[in-house]
């Protein structure tokens, strides 16, 4: 049956996919959002964690700086003169912790009085950069800026005054960090945190970097970054940002209360997230194979729904036709909806088959007889001529019926007609029909019979009437006559004219008797 409207079977499948997909995908989704979430947290708090170990490592280093160098100044301020003594110190210093990359010592007016490692450009000349002018003027510890030394290099002095015994300013000793090269912050820093992407910088108290893992970095003004104007301000913590470079990080940071510097530890979103994303990618390779069988068991299902429906559908339409609901009843309805409408479609078609047959038999038949009536029995007869079939037929009348009416009256006559419509059907063979020609008139039809063979028909019949007590009190007699096709006649109309003929005949003979048409044969 073709139609425009969508098999169940297609809407259930449907409808359970879209939730089995819209389902899964949300479950993955929000496992996916709460792993996001999860992961940025812990990512956002180990780096906080760490930016703040670091940030004390260094403001350890700065301390032990300035303990070594004003242990160092309480030593050589007695030997200020002694040019071996500080050369000697020099190379200590510079050796012994490897916390610097050059140490040197000046007098008051920032003459280099020695240096480790030995620097032509420097030995016995006058400091004049910043961080040297700062550290001679204020005559106290102090970390510089980043800034540009006289070989060109871009350092960090540290530096402690030198005082004498009686308090006299003698000069200074003191620690450089060259920003650019290989320095103290690599070995504090540590290069081993690196490879899950994240990485550290230090920024100055102006948010200058002092420090990256990628020496280009170094000297670069990062102060627009949210993160470095936090730390800088002293805070410490830890939050997503959106770097220089315009790459989202997840940044701890932290601040050096000793200098203003700030540690930063960051790692980029997307490098933190890759796992999850990945575990995703996992999660939907992973659930095809129960994908697949769940769509195997959704279109099983569905067949399963949608079969016993559809099969009712069939068998309703078959059972219409056939008559008989046999195939209705072999439907397995497994679920209540199927079973309801199964049992309703069987009550249903049973009554309707009953009313249909009921009908069928009220145009077909006689009311008062029960045999074929005269309607079906000239369409029988068309049919069989239509398709050749021989046959042959018997026109009987009751004798002397007008006499049956007035002595019994017409109650009693209609049932004598039933009593010869019973006999009538007694006699009458597999395939033979009998009719009610009209008032007390009966024909039956034999197909495939000769006239011999009609001809003992009637004569049974006959003689049973004669035999039997009719409803009247006595028994009745007919009159027959028998004619066969093609033998006879080569139409209807022409059969039952020579049967007619016959009849008439017999009636002439004297009635109750078999006359056959033609051959004339009278049977008593
Ligand atoms: P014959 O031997 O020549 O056939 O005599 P008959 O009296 O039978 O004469 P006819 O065949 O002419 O009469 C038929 C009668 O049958 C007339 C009518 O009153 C009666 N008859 C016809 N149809 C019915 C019926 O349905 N019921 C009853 N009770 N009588 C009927
Ligand atoms: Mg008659
Ligand atoms: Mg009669």
């Amino acid at each position: 049956m073709k139609s425009k409207q969508i098999k169940l079977k297609y809407l259930i499948m449907g409808v359970a996919m879209a939730a089995f997909f819209l389902t899964g995908i949300g479950s993955v989704w929000s496992g996916y959002r709460m792993n996001v979430a999860s992961i940025k947290e812990n990512t956002l708090e180990t780096n906080r964690v760490y930016a703040q170990k670091l940030a004390t490592t260094a403001s350890s280093y700065l301390e032990e700086s300035f303990q070594i160098l004003g242990y160092s100044a309480s030593t050589i301020k007695t030997k200020m003169h002694d040019n071996n003594a500080l050369i000697q110190e020099t190379e200590r210093l510079k050796n012994q912790n490897n916390m610097f990359n050059s140490v040197l010592i000046t007098n008051a007016q920032g003459l280099v009085l020695s240096i480790s490692p030995p620097s032509v450009e420097v030995q016995g000349e006058v400091l004049t950069s910043v961080g040297a002018k700062e550290a001679l003027s204020k005559r106290e510890p102090l970390v510089s800026k980043p800034y540009k030394g006289m070989t060109g290099r871009l350092l960090i002095f540290i530096s402690y005054p030198i005082f004498s015994e009686t308090n006299e300013y003698l000069g200074m000793v003191a620690g450089t960090i060259y920003l650019k090269e290989r320095n103290v912050f690599n070995d504090l820093l540590g290069e081993h945190y690196y490879h899950d992407g994240s990485y550290v910088y230090v920024v100055d108290s102006d948010g200058r970097v002092i420090y990256h893992q990628d020496p280009s970095r170094v000297n670069d003004i990062a102060i627009d970054n949210k993160v470095v104007q936090a730390v800088v301000s002293g805070k410490n913590g830890a939050q997503q940002v959106l770097n220089t470079r315009g790459v989202e990080m997840l940044a701890g940071y932290s601040n050096v209360p000793l200098t203003g510097w700030g540690v930063v530890a960051q790692r980029p979103l997307n490098v933190a997230l890759a796992p999850s994303f990945d575990r995703v990618q996992y999660v939907a390779i992973k659930s095809i194979p129960l994908m697949l069988i769940s769509i195997f068991i959704v279109l099983w299902m569905a067949a399963r729904i949608a079969n016993p429906l559809q099969q009712l559908a069939t068998l309703t339409e078959e059972s219409m036709e056939s008559k008989n609901v046999e195939g209705l009843k072999s439907v397995r309805s497994w679920y209540f909806e199927a079973h309801y409408l199964k049992s309703a479609l069987i009550r249903s078609l049973t009554f309707l088959q009953g009313q249909v047959s009921y009908f069928k038999d009220q145009s077909t038949t006689d009311p008062l007889t029960g045999v074929t009536n005269r309607r079906t029995m000239d369409a029988m007869l068309a049919e069989w001529l239509e398709n050749d079939l021989p046959h042959a037929l018997i026109l009987l009348d009751l004798d002397h019926f007008k006499s049956v009416n007035d002595t019994y009256g017409h109650a009693v006559g209609d049932k004598v007609l039933q009593f010869l419509a019973k006999n009538m059907k007694a006699v009458a063979r597999k395939g033979d029909v009998c009719c009610r020609y009209g008032g007390e008139e009966f024909v039956m039809l034999l197909p495939t019979t000769t006239a011999e063979e009609a001809a003992q028909v009637a004569e049974q019949l006959r003689d049973i009437l004669t035999h039997t007590i009719s409803p009247c009190g006595r028994p009745v007699t007919l009159s027959a006559g028998v004619a066969v096709y093609p033998q006879m006649a080569d139409t209807t109309e022409k059969l039952i004219e020579a049967a007619d003929g016959a009849l008439y005949l017999a009636k002439q003979a004297g009635r109750n008797r078999v006359i056959v048409a033609e051959q004339e044969k009278i049977k008593k």
